[in-house]
């Protein structure tokens, strides 16, 4: 986006709960002040909405206010406990389809913390709506629950192209894809994968691979070297609030969140609701967000004048809001804003980055699908409840088997090879994984139907001695198997 001289963009504004109001009067008292050129629509999200008995505590005028702007930007709200029904929050991302989410960690001038003087200043962008946290979810036994883990070929590889498109944009050097691949080979080892097939487009960009559990180590160990993290939704969730630790806190973090039609900016703290309403709340995570909506719509220099008033402010120490001024000196919101309102036209020492756009690719409206050259199926995996001991399940479903284009393969318990007997010391739950492989696998390559038959037989046979709870098809795609095998078969 550029900004167009005289013209006013439009934003929607959720002022939130607690002390959201008060934070987002203090961010659009400074944005007026700077000549932002931003015109604001308020509009309303969070406990409000839910005491009024909305489920989704967003009403639908926000979201058709959010939907015509395509830009919003949200102070916290609260997720009710006991009343209402999801957290608006998520209800936003995944209404818009805000897949990318950009947490910058900068060191700040004037906080103190066991890193000052490090340098710190990475970008950590976490994939916002598949993963774990799409929240599919069953109990399988009344003993096991199970959570579906999905990653997609386009998801993974929007957020890595959201990834270079941001190192590009801010000058940055260095793109890390931080996965668990080594374990879950499928799901983290496609966003693994996808950065390597994206990454040879990027040749002025140093890129690389992590196992997540050695870049939190790092994070701590040294931070300094990171530019930019990208990642899956759980690890960057913990990452991020992990990397913001290092240089002050949740309490300062801003966030964007970008999707192909609309962006949302946010602080990541949530709505204080102890300190609500007393003129205490520190402005300066929203007031960032908001930094980083005018970078987005092209509104570099107002942004940056905006920010150096803001690093001065910290540096400086005068006027500072009570978590971070020392003990008895800490002032309201409306002073420290004053401060920085005082500020502004003023440089600190430590310089703002330079920006220039972000592009991203814009992927087409269509249910995305790739069909392979060749599709097998081999087996199916039959997941089933018994208390029964492994070798005598594995006895009677091989018996069941017996006359069927199946043979039993093996069972495992919890992703653990329980069946042929492997000698390992398995606490067994009611929850087994039975594989059954065709004797002759079956390619699909004139109607995607066959092989049907045969699985409805067997899994009759299964269902009139056993509960089943689901199934798995286990295909070969292109020659390769789709599907992991059980730690421990033999
Ligand atoms: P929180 O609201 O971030 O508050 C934790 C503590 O951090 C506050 O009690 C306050 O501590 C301090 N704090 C946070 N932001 C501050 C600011 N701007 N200025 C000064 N101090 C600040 O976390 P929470 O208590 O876990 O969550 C409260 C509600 O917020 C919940 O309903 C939760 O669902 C919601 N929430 C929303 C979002 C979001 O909208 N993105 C994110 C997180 C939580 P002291 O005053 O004790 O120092």
């Amino acid at each position: 986006m550029s900004v167009i001289p005289g013209k006013k963009t439009k934003v929607t504004a959720l002022p939130g709960d607690g002390i959201g109001p008060e934070v987002m009067a203090a961010t659009m008292k400074i944005l007026a002040e700077a000549g932002a050129p931003i015109e604001w629509e308020v509009a309303e999200a969070g406990a409000e909405v839910f005491k009024k008995g909305s489920v989704t505590g967003v009403p639908r005028e926000t979201l058709d206010s959010i939907a015509a702007n395509g830009l919003a930007i949200k102070s916290p709200l609260e997720t009710p406990i006991g009343y209402g029904g999801k957290s608006a929050n998520v209800t936003l991302r995944k209404y818009f389809e805000l897949y990318a989410n950009i947490r910058p960690v900068r060191e700040l001038p004037g906080i103190q913390t066991p890193y000052t003087g490090r340098g710190i200043d990475m970008v950590i962008v976490r994939e916002n709506v598949e993963d774990v946290y799409a929240g599919i979810e069953h109990m399988q036994t009344t003993t096991v629950a199970q959570c579906l883990k999905l990653m997609t070929a386009p998801g993974c590889e929007r957020i890595i192209r959201a990834a270079y498109g941001l190192a590009l944009a801010e000058g940055r050097s260095q793109v890390m894809v931080a996965t668990k691949a080594n374990i879950m080979k499928l799901t983290e080892g496609m966003m693994k994968r996808m950065g390597e097939k994206v990454a040879p487009e990027f040749p002025t960009i140093k890129s690389g691979h992590i196992i997540i559990d050695n870049c939190a180590h790092q994070l701590v160990i040294k931070p300094e070297a990171f530019d930019v993290i990208v990642t899956s939704n759980m690890n960057g969730d913990i990452i991020s609030d992990l990397a913001a630790g290092l240089v002050g806190g949740l309490g300062i973090a801003p966030s964007s969140n970008l999707g192909d039609h609309a962006a949302m900016f946010e602080a990541v703290h949530g709505s204080a609701p102890d300190i609500a309403g007393k003129g205490l709340a520190n402005p300066t995570a929203l007031l960032s967000a908001a930094i980083m909506l005018l970078r987005h719509v092209g509104a570099f220099e107002v942004a940056q004048t905006i920010e150096q008033a803001l690093f001065i402010t910290l540096a400086e120490g005068k006027n500072l809001t009570g978590d971070l001024a020392p003990r008895g000196h800490g002032v309201g919101t409306d002073a420290f804003t004053g401060q920085i309102i005082d500020n502004l036209g003023r440089f600190s020492t430590m310089p703002s980055r330079s920006y220039k756009n972000l592009e991203l690719k814009t992927w087409p409206e269509l249910t995305a699908h790739m069909e392979p050259d060749t599709r097998e199926l081999v087996g199916i995996d039959v997941f089933l409840e018994t208390d029964l001991r492994a070798e005598e399940l594995g006895r009677q479903l091989e018996a069941l088997a017996l006359d069927s284009p199946f043979t039993l393969s093996g069972i495992s318990n919890r992703g653990v090879s329980v069946y042929p007997p492997t000698g390992g010391q398995t606490f067994l739950v009611d929850h087994f994984a039975c594989r059954f492989m065709f004797k002759r696998p079956i390619p699909l390559i004139a109607s995607k139907s066959e092989g049907q038959a045969e699985i409805s037989y067997l899994v009759q046979r299964i269902g009139a001695k056993f509960t089943w709870m689901h199934i798995e098809k286990l295909q070969r795609f292109d020659g390769k198997d789709a599907f992991e095998r059980p730690q421990g078969e033999g």
